[in-house]
């Protein structure tokens, strides 16, 4: 199932001069596998999965070098942890559980003509903008309703 998104990313990778290797792969990998982002020991973990002798530091290195080739995304959490996702290359911002920590991506963005409008106002010249947005996912949501069912 998964591979011709990493395959993509690791063509466009080697033509920014960025050598293949098999720790690099397996977090790559582990990265694709998980659609709600991944806190670095969870990362380490499915990572190892794949390339059993994988270090902290290495996996750390990694990232951030795919962190700085703009292959992943990091997000902040409300807890002040960090996830990392693989996401899609377009314009986007991310929605973030304040329980679980998933991330999903949220495309469409419609940010850009209400900033423009309240920056020129402002005699402002926009470069761009960033957005989270905060709230409890849906798996979470759900077990929290079910909780409430049961006592
Ligand atoms: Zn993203
Ligand atoms: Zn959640
Ligand atoms: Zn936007």
């Amino acid at each position: 199932m998964h591979g011709s998104r990493t395959e993509t990313l690791w063509r466009r990778l080697a033509a920014d001069g960025v050598r293949r290797t098999p720790q690099r792969e397996a977090i790559l990998e582990a990265l694709d596998g998980a659609d709600g982002g991944l806190a670095m020991p969870t990362l380490l973990a499915r990572g190892r999965r794949r390339a059993p002798g994988l270090g902290e530091r290495t996996a750390e290195r990694t990232v951030a070098l795919l962190v700085d080739r703009g292959a992943v995304d990091v997000i902040a959490r409300p807890d002040g942890g960090t996830v990392y996702r693989l996401c899609g290359r377009g314009h986007h911002h991310h929605l973030v559980c304040g329980v679980c920590g998933a991330v999903a991506e949220l495309g469409d963005c419609g940010v850009a003509d209400w900033a423009v409008a309240q920056a020129e106002r402002r005699g402002f010249v926009v470069d761009g903008h960033e957005l989270t947005v905060h709230g409890t996912c849906a798996a979470c949501r759900a077990l929290t309703q079910a909780r409430a069912q049961a006592s």
